[in-house]
């Protein structure tokens, strides 16, 4: 994976640019030094690395704005960075840039349950806006299995999903307003709590531009009343293929579970090995669950369960209390961190049709099987979003291309059969240079004038998203 040369001007003005950044924010706020700043260089696409020129940590709109105002005036590129758990490397800085860290953008800033939103600053993690609100009986829907880490920028940044994206949507779909600050240092509000902002979808198009058109200091987010119940049914397969196919059926029935997650034997080997989450050791698992009254829930489990049968299941487990539920997450949600004790692991992130999932399945195999690499599948399986875990070895020379070649391979094999590359972690610097397996030079000329507007010099995390060919230029 390359990336862009770094300008040594711009490193050898370190000091000067450094000073500059201490006389607009408090003395701790700027980290330089070297040892400091490796904690930087890298998020959870460990693979690739470069510490930063030095990081800022603003704790406010106001202290954000003049970083990047100074920044702007300086010329020195900018990576907004959350909590650094983006599998794309859409955090990862250059040598000559500097990182702006939301860390300490954590507060919760208005909470409204007639209205039914909240307001936080964008570094709060995603699990904590539910954990501000759940006493009141209220929770926020988009639940990436790194909630726990993540922040709301980053959600915001990548569009992130998560398991019971299926029923409640994406980011987008639960972002109402954002404050954002451009490159130039100016502060704009997009949205809102209320319905009614006239002309275009300004909103709709942050959400999702990986930190590339401005950065997100505060957020105002749709809060949902939890629901009555929620069951989720294990159902147990002796293949990959016929668990796709038993989502494919699923999905044509019309049944809208809130979640279907899929699990192949070596996930399921692993995550058993990790917390012991009482799986059955079968080749591939579907973990369904379904909300509502109890009425409800066994209604629409009874139709689930019908069409599993037609599949001949070798099992079919539904919860039985609330600790066997939490159970049941527990090991879905722990699943990456498993895998990643078995070896080093790249986590892929295509989207297909649901109707090719055993198709798709059935060639990761055998692309597994021929480039000598190790694959695990854990997914979103009910809205096609796939993630296949490659295992590689860090330490072995040469592991590490064999890992990005196979990868790139099920990419343009989710492009080809009618999906995209990317369903949730973005293109970071991970997809970057596999654009143009999905746009045209002119698709991607008018993505990049959309950045023209926002950031003119392009200095916003610009060696990201698209291929460095294409954006050379603009560059500089
Ligand atoms: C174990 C594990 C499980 C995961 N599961 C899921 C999952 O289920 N669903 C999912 O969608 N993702 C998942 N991810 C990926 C990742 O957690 C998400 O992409 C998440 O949204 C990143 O948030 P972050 O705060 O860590 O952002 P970072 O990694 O810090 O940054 C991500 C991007 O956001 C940009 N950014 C950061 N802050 C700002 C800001 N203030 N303004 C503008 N841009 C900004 C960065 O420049 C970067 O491009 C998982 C990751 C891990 C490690």
């Amino acid at each position: 994976m390359q990336m862009p040369v770094a300008n040594a001007e711009i490193i050898a003005r370190k000091a000067e640019i450094v000073a500059r950044l201490r006389s607009v924010l408090p003395i701790d706020a700027v980290i330089d030094d070297p040892v400091a700043t490796k904690v930087y260089e890298c998020d959870a696409l460990s693979a690739y690395r470069c510490p930063p020129l030095a990081v800022v940590l603003p704790a406010s709109t106001i202290q954000t704005a003049a970083v990047l105002k100074a920044c702007h005036e300086m010329g020195v590129p900018v990576v907004p960075r959350g909590s650094g758990t983006s599998l794309a490397g859409g955090a990862m800085p250059t040598a000559d840039s500097v990182v702006l860290g939301v860390a300490r953008l954590d507060q919760v800033l208005e909470t409204d349950y007639e209205n039914r939103f909240i307001r936080v600053q964008s570094g709060r993690t995603n699990l904590s806006v539910t954990g501000a609100v759940e006493t009141n009986g209220f929770f926020y829907a988009p639940d990436p299995s790194s909630q726990l880490a993540c922040a709301i920028a980053g959600n915001i940044a990548m569009n992130s999903g998560g398991a019971h994206c299926l029923k409640y949507g994406v980011t987008t779909n639960n972002l109402l307003g954002v404050t954002m600050v451009t490159m130039a240092g100016e502060i704009i509000e997009l949205g809102g709590a209320y319905l009614g902002s006239a002309g275009y979808d300004l909103l709709g198009l942050i959400c999702g531009s990986e930190g590339q058109l401005g950065v997100v200091t505060e957020a105002t987010l749709r809060i949902l009343a939890k629901p009555e119940g929620a069951r989720p049914v294990l159902i147990g397969f002796d293949s990959n293929e016929v668990a796709g196919a038993c989502v494919s059926d699923i999905i044509r029935a019309g049944v809208l579970p809130v979640a279907i997650e899929f699990m192949d034997r070596p996930v399921i080997r692993a995550v058993e090995n990790f917390v012991n989450a009482g799986y059955p050791d079968v080749k591939a698992l579907l973990i369904i669950e379904v909300e509502g009254s109890e009425t409800e829930i066994d209604e629409q489990l009874g139709k689930i369960v019908k069409i599993a049968k037609r599949h001949n299941p070798v099992e079919l487990r539904e919860s039985g209390s609330e600790a066997e539920s939490a159970n049941i997450w527990k090991g879905r949600k722990a699943a990456f961190g498993a895998m990643g004790q078995i070896n080093d692991y790249m986590c892929l992130d295509g989207t297909i049709p649901v109707s090719q999932l055993p198709v798709v399945l059935r060639r990761i195999t055998e692309l597994s099987d021929e480039y000598g690499l190790d694959v695990g599948n854990v997914f979103h399986a009910g809205d096609g979003n796939m993630h296949p875990l490659i295992l590689y070895d860090a330490n072995k020379s040469g592991d590490l291309e064999k890992c990005e070649a196979m990868g790139a391979e099920i990419l343009k094999l989710c492009v080809e059969v009618g999906g995209c590359l990317t369903g949730e972690h973005g293109v970071g610097i991970e997809k970057r240079d596999l654009m143009y397996e999905q746009f045209n030079r002119d698709d991607l000329e008018i993505q990049m004038m959309v950045k023209d507007v926002f950031d003119p010099k392009w200095l916003l995390n610009s060696a990201k998203v698209f291929p460095l060919t294409a954006s050379e230029a603009r560059r500089g």
